[in-house]
């Protein structure tokens, strides 16, 4: 998934644990296949490539990920889009921009993206991207819900303890051997060596969103690689968002959400739903989070 997974499991002895996983690599490799929108035969590659053209018939699990994505589009009033691809054409984090995209180029981007034009047929399970050129990506949800999968995965076999790392976005259950929670540490993203709160995670999911290595800089003003899907920009003003919940996939869409949607329309959303919670820091360096959260050395 462009990025690094490390597996732990609580296990009789390392044979076992190994073993495990080896089944947790396996299925995020699995759904990976799955979702992945630069493989060209993936089932995701080919409701793009009929954009406009005809609706494709997917997995039951694909297409009930696309209305999961889908109803978090609602909820976040559209800051989560994964019909946001489109605009990777024009916003590139990979270091080859050269040039700002004009103002038109940007217009024109969006024309493409709206969720609303992602059209399900619950019998026959086809998925129709309604206008031409339009394209999905799972971006910002893929890793969550690949950590939750393996997890549940685990929990099926009988692991009673355990951690997806997905790159820093942390999916746990279970307890250590001695007992305790497992710890989650969130460090200050201005200075990684600063750890600014450690929280207990027993079962459920941390997910940051805020990569300061994917950006591009014009004019001495940086871009970041999320995208307000309303507007065709990147998103200004935050450095990282914290997300808490009880699954990953809902933690790693919102991180991306709140992102856009900036502090005080983040914030109040995530204060509306259950067992969700957020740490916000924006550019100068406040710190903001929901209404439940605890944090000592706040
Ligand atoms: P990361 O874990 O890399 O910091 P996120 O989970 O926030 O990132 O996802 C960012 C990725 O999601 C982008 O690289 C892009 O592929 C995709 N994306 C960008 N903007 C949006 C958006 N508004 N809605 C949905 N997906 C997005
Ligand atoms: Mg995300």
């Amino acid at each position: 998934m462009g990025s690094g997974f490390e597996i732990t499991v609580v296990a009789e002895d390392i044979t076992e644990a190994n073993s495990f996983i080896d089944v947790a690599v396996e299925e995020i490799a699995r759904i990976e296949k799955l979702i992945s929108s630069w493989d060209v035969n993936s089932q995701t590659s080919a409701i793009n490539k009929y954009a406009g053209v005809k609706p494709i018939k997917v997995n039951v699990e694909l297409f009930e990920l696309i209305e999961r994505s889908i109803s978090i589009s609602n909820l976040t009033d559209g800051a989560f889009d994964i019909s946001y691809a489109s605009i990777d054409k024009i916003w590139k984090f990979d270091g080859t921009m050269s040039l700002m995209p004009s103002a038109e180029e940007i217009t024109n981007s969006v024309k493409k993206v709206g969720y609303r034009n992602i059209v399900l047929d619950k019998e026959k399970h086809t998925v129709f991207l309604s206008l031409l050129g339009m394209k999905i990506g799972f971006g910002a949800i893929g890793k969550g819900y690949a950590a939750d999968k393996a997890k549940q995965l685990l929990i099926s076999k009988g692991v009673t303890a355990g951690i997806i790392n997905a790159s820093g976005d942390m999916n746990t259950w279970g307890k250590q051997i001695d007992g305790d929670d497992w710890t989650v540490a969130i460090v200050n993203p201005l200075n990684k060596k600063q750890v600014f709160a450690t929280l207990p995670i027993s079962n459920g999911a941390v997910v940051t969103s805020g990569d300061y290595e994917k950006y591009v800089e014009f004019n001495g003003k940086r871009y970041s690689h999320i995208i307000n899907p309303r507007t065709g920009y990147p998103s200004t003003g935050l450095i990282s968002v914290t997300v808490f919940a009880p699954k990953a996939e809902l933690a790693d869409a919102l991180a991306t959400s709140v992102f856009v949607m900036g502090v005080e329309a983040g914030l109040d959303r995530i204060n509306q739903l259950p067992k969700v919670e957020c740490i916000i820091i924006d550019d100068k360096g406040n710190i903001s989070k929901s209404k439940n959260i605890e944090i000592d050395s706040l």
